[in-house]
């Protein structure tokens, strides 16, 4: 699948969107700055809208509109027709949809379901809204559910901003029908195998719902400092942002250290620093590359085609004539296992648990460098001089 954005038109969405708070409740004028780029959307974005279509259709079918097998595989029928679907994706969905109907069971009478609801937070952000994927309403608990398809990284509940306002927009919808006091949060990644789950009073969420709204104006008016982080690879601007620039290449500053060795000290400083350098840099080379091909000036550089690799125009004709010329056919080709992840693919997750569990094994990882705020616990190397003593 290509990762090449692409600037079609995209859903309608708020300038203070739900997905982008954690970008401008940090760097208030990033919003305002986002407007004056074009919306770009991507493959792997409309494959999630896709998936969530269908998840929609499911739950829709389940909780709120019943309908007869037939109406809802033509429904389905449809949807597959989209050229980005793939079997797979109803294996994801499903998750999704089990988990939904888990949460709805637990409930100790039959709760109030809404899907792809629209939310209005405006009460807190100026004229901000969402869409919630799932709402469920019983008891004083409402539980708002977030479907996330990519495989990128898993998304944590906790004190998450986007899930915060979402469910901000659900207490101003549904307060005044019910007396909610419990407000719980999920997000599902299926693909990842990641379900976050956390919870807050409605007492709590309202008074964090106060506290931003002095910066949410901020953000409206596109006020206060440019503040570069780890959110700038979400933001529309994160190629030419003079701010992420001067943050980035202020590195130079530690030419200037002295004594000529750097310290433990400073290579955590520069570590830190240099995290964003390298996608940033992506980030230019990306830009660069479209304006060379545009036919605009990038002084010091072009576009060329890069190196191509030798293809065969029709290999199985040319295997023939391989054939014909008395290479044996186990010659030419490889007998290859398929991954784990493949075979469970084919089978099925509960498949593939049932049959192969006792044969799985997750060895340690590589040691890797991650920042302190990373939720895994650290490990240490006990040292050849530390063994000798105990
Ligand atoms: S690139 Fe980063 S610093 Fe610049 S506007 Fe976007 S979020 Fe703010």
């Amino acid at each position: 699948m290509k990762n090449i954005e692409a600037q079609v038109p995209v859903a309608e969405h708020a300038l203070l969107s739900a997905s982008g708070a954690h970008k401008w409740l940090v760097c208030t004028p990033s919003a305002r700055l986002e407007e004056t780029f074009p919306e770009t959307t991507s493959e792997y974005a409309e494959e999630g809208r896709l998936a969530h279509q269908i998840a929609e259709l499911k739950l829709r079918k389940h909780f709120i509109e019943p309908m007869g097998p037939k109406t809802f595989n033509n429904k389905l029928k449809k949807l597959k027709e989209n050229p980005l679907f793939q079997e797979e994706m109803l294996n994801h969905v499903d998750e999704y949809f089990n988990y939904v109907c888990k949460i709805a069971l637990n409930y100790p009478s039959t709760p109030y379901v809404t899907i792809e609801k629209k939310l209005d937070y405006s009460t807190y952000v100026p004229e901000g809204f969402g869409t919630g994927d799932c709402i469920i309403i019983g008891g004083d608990t409402l539980h708002i559910i977030d479907f996330k398809y990519g495989k990128g990284v898993p998304v944590s509940a906790e004190d998450n901003p986007q899930m915060k306002l979402y469910a901000l927009g659900a207490l101003s919808a549904y307060s005044i029908l019910y007396s909610i006091k419990k407000v719980k949060m999920s997000i599902v990644q299926p693909r990842l195998d990641s379900i976050s789950e956390w919870e807050i009073s409605a007492a709590d969420l309202l008074t964090w719902g106060e506290s931003i709204k002095p910066i949410a104006q901020k953000a409206f008016n596109g006020e206060g400092n440019f503040v570069p982080g780890d959110h700038c690879r979400f933001c529309r601007a994160k190629a030419l942002c003079r701010a992420r620039a001067e943050f980035n290449m202020s590195l130079e500053s530690y030419n200037m250290m002295k004594p000529p060795i750097i310290s433990n000290q400073e290579v955590g400083e520069i570590l830190i620093k240099a995290q964003d350098l390298v996608k940033w840099v992506k980030d230019l080379e990306e830009y660069a590359l479209s304006e060379c091909l545009a036919g605009n000036d990038i002084p010091g550089w072009k576009a060329v085609e890069g190196r191509s690799v030798r293809q065969f125009t029709d290999q199985e004709a040319a295997f023939k004539v391989l054939m014909a010329n008395g290479i044996d056919e186990a010659m030419l080709y490889e007998r290859k296992p398929l991954t784990l992840a493949s075979v469970e693919k084919l089978l099925g997750k509960a498949k593939f648990k049932e049959l192969l569990d006792a044969y799985v094994e997750t060895p340690p990882g590589k040691p890797t460098l991650v920042p302190e705020s990373d939720k895994r616990e650290p490990i240490r190397r006990i040292s050849a001089e530390e063994d000798f003593k105990s």
